[in-house]
């Protein structure tokens, strides 16, 4: 299809990525710290790192992981979740969410959303088998999901909640940050998410015991604590007593993450104010619809997803991602549901027609650029250029 011929007004001299990391003078001084003291795997920097950000959240355990999926697939492997059980998982998630599931030989039972984007509590009540053992909502955008309704599920069904809160760092909820309520929440430091450490992620949890376990998992399933137990020598004795993984953060990440967390505050504030602009620029435009806000949370905006309106516009979401480049902005798609992946198609059944909501908001969704590092310049070009697309391409009434 051609594209619309458009007034290209407002192009940018340079091109303004949908997103990118702040390193502050800090970051890059303590990772030198890091390199110059000799010790760069897991050490005192992870040790500090992981208080601090349990110190943060107000939860008692924080594990340092290598990524968010390590999180993850940690936390139901300590839940002692494998072959024969079922994990529920939204659709509008990235693939993490369900690949951890399968990778330790459960199923993902992938489910609707509903239009807020939030996993859809009635299709988990239909989803729930005997075979279920845990569900794993996403707190997507940077939004709490609903929460005291997945408690309630949760505990009416005798099954364990594992919060995938790659987005959410930092959210509240009911004036609480989460990371606390449930049996686990794994959270990302990937290079573009709210804080980072380049890769990385974290565990917390309030239950002793699934930390204990979640240590042992992250690390070859050796047990530190071993040569206490039986006083057989000094610190080289340990025992392998499950089968772990090698997913330990190191102290280079450590150092960077010890200083985003500093940060972040500042950097949720900046987000929100964006997001502010960006809702008082788009919210009278019927062409599209902007991020849902959901009462008692602060939404700490790690995305700005919209939807466009097709029927309103006279071109598709690809097309509109298009025009943006052209004029110097990208934008993204968070995300390609799970149901369209052909591993979830044809290993797990999804088929696109169970899953009317997410295949909707599909049609129309992108995300435009949000991150602190943006000037306020950045943030009005993005605005001129939306503006500007949506003028040109708008389907008007019937003359
Ligand atoms: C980024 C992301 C992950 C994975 O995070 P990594 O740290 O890259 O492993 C998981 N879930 C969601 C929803 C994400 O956006």
């Amino acid at each position: 299809m051609q594209l619309p011929a458009t007034s290209l007004s407002k192009v940018r001299d340079t091109f303004l990525p949908y997103c990118l990391p702040l390193i502050g003078e800090e970051e890059i001084w303590e990772v030198v710290d890091t390199l110059r003291s000799g010790w760069l795997t897991s050490g005192p920097k992870v040790k500090r790192f992981e208080e601090e950000f349990a110190r943060y959240l107000d939860v008692k355990h924080a594990i340092a992981v290598s990524s968010c999926t390590a999180a993850l697939q940690v936390s139901l492997a300590a839940l002692g979740i494998g072959p024969g059980d079922e994990v529920i998982v939204p659709t509008l998630t990235f693939c993490a969410t369900g690949n951890v599931v399968a990778q330790l030989g459960a199923t993902p039972v992938v489910v609707d959303v509903d239009s807020n984007f939030q996993i859809s509590l009635e299709a988990i009540e239909r989803a729930v088998t005997l075979r279920t053992r845990a569900l794993i909502p996403v707190h997507y955008a940077g939004q709490v999901c609903n929460l005291d309704e997945i408690l309630g599920l949760a505990s009416k069904h005798g099954i364990a909640v594992v919060e995938d809160a790659a987005h959410a760092v930092g959210c509240e909820y009911n004036g609480k940050k989460i990371g606390a309520r449930t049996q686990a929440a794994a959270f990302s430091f990937y290079a573009i998410k709210n804080m980072t450490t380049g890769e990385g992620g974290m565990i917390t949890t309030n239950d002793g015991e699934l930390a204990d376990r979640m240590r042992v998992l992250s690390l070859h399933g050796m047990s530190h604590d071993a040569w206490k137990r039986y006083t057989v020598a000094g610190s080289w004795y340990y025992e392998v007593v499950a089968l772990g993984f090698k997913y330990n953060m190191t102290d280079v990440q450590a150092a960077i993450g010890i200083h985003q967390l500093r940060r972040l505050n500042g950097f949720i504030a900046r987000r929100q104010e964006i997001a502010a602009a960006y809702d008082q620029a788009f919210s009278g435009m019927p062409e599209l619809l902007i991020p849902p806000r959901l009462p008692n949370r602060n939404h700490v905006f790690h995305l700005y997803p919209i939807r466009l309106q097709t029927a309103r516009l006279r071109l598709d979401r690809a097309q509109f991602i298009e025009e943006l480049r052209r004029r110097n902005i990208g934008a993204s798609v968070h995300f390609i549901p799970l149901h369209r992946h052909p591993l979830y198609r044809d290993r797990f059944g999804c088929r696109p027609e169970l899953f009317p909501v997410g295949e909707h908001i599909y049609q129309g969704l992108l995300s435009l650029p949000l991150y602190p590092k943006m000037t306020r310049q950045d943030v009005a070009d993005v605005v001129a250029a939306v503006q500007e697309i949506v003028a040109d391409n708008r389907i008007t009434a019937a003359r």
